[in-house]
């Protein structure tokens, strides 16, 4: 089944089907990635933080995969945020990978009361200007943060990756985005797999397609235009999120799982979060 590919601002094609490995221990993450491969997933989204960017590269290495069919993203931290510690940072991050060059290089949060997020932004265009990673983006940045970058910098964020599922359909921060050519990506795009999969809206759409209820809520994502880049650890579930591409909801049902937005978090709020 082939990944449609979502055009980023600078023309660079990222599929819009990845696999994260949050939470995923370094020792697990090599079988993990190279299960998502056989499944036929070439996205990986990773973090220095999540301490398993080697596991990701050992995957990679061992996969015999030719480089340019795979598109590999990682995250600077917020400690290593301002411009020479972000330098510092790449080259860490892309050893750890073992990798030349990096597809897709985001700042994790914006930690606004740090207020370093524009130096680490001109380190990340030298790094894009360099030839060292194909395209630069932002995680977590709310439009107040995203305007300041558009007003101080030369590089519109390639794409912005957020808290998104039907909990949360963060609406302001996705018509910012498309406003601005910025490509929307979704993480615990199934709300970490908790009482979303067992919402009747959900269970019943899944009875009705004869689907999973973690399906349709990916297919909810990829109509809406959305990155998506779901985590299992469990090669069953990592095979079922990648089946996605043969089915289509309703406008209709669309809209009936956009309505079930309360505008819950599962994880820490970017205005405060440090
Ligand atoms: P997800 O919404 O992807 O949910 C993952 C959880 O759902 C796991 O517990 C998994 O269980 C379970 N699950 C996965 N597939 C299914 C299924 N088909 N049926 C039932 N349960 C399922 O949450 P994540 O928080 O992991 O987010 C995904 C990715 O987003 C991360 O791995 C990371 O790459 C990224 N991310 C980015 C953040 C950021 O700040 N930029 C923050 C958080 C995440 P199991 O593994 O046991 O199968």
């Amino acid at each position: 089944m082939a990944v449609p590919e979502v055009t980023l601002n600078n023309k660079v094609e990222m599929p819009q089907l990845g696999f994260g490995v949050f939470q995923v221990p370094d020792d697990e993450t090599e079988a993990a990635v190279t299960a998502a491969f056989e499944a036929g997933y070439r996205s990986i989204d990773t973090a220095k933080i999540y301490g398993n960017e080697a596991g990701v590269g050992a995957a990679i290495a061992r996969s015999g995969i030719p480089r340019d069919e795979l598109f590999i993203t990682t995250k600077l931290w917020n400690g290593d945020q301002g411009y020479d510690s972000t330098l510092r940072a790449f080259d860490a991050s892309l050893g750890r990978l073992g990798l030349e060059q990096l597809d897709l290089y985001l700042i994790h949060w914006p930690t606004p009361k740090r207020d370093r997020y524009v130096d680490t932004w001109r380190a990340f265009e030298k790094l894009l200007a360099d030839g060292r990673v194909r395209a630069i983006g932002v995680s977590n940045f709310q439009p107040a943060h995203l305007r300041r970058l558009l007003d101080e910098t030369d590089t519109v964020p390639a794409v912005n990756q957020i808290e998104l599922h039907p909990y949360l359909t963060q609406e302001e921060v996705r018509a910012f985005d498309a406003e601005h050519g910025i490509a929307t990506e979704a993480w615990s795009p199934l709300a970490k797999g908790g009482d979303l999969l067992k919402e009747p809206a959900v269970t019943s759409l899944a009875t009705k397609y004869g689907r999973t209820a973690a399906q349709v809520v990916l297919r909810w994502h990829l109509q809406l235009g959305n990155v998506v880049i779901p985590k299992s650890a469990t090669p069953s579930r990592i095979k079922e999120n990648f089946e996605v591409f043969d089915f289509e909801l309703t406008d209709e049902d669309v809209a009936a799982l956009s309505s079930l937005d309360r505008g819950l978090r599962t994880g820490p709020d970017p205005d405060t979060f440090n």
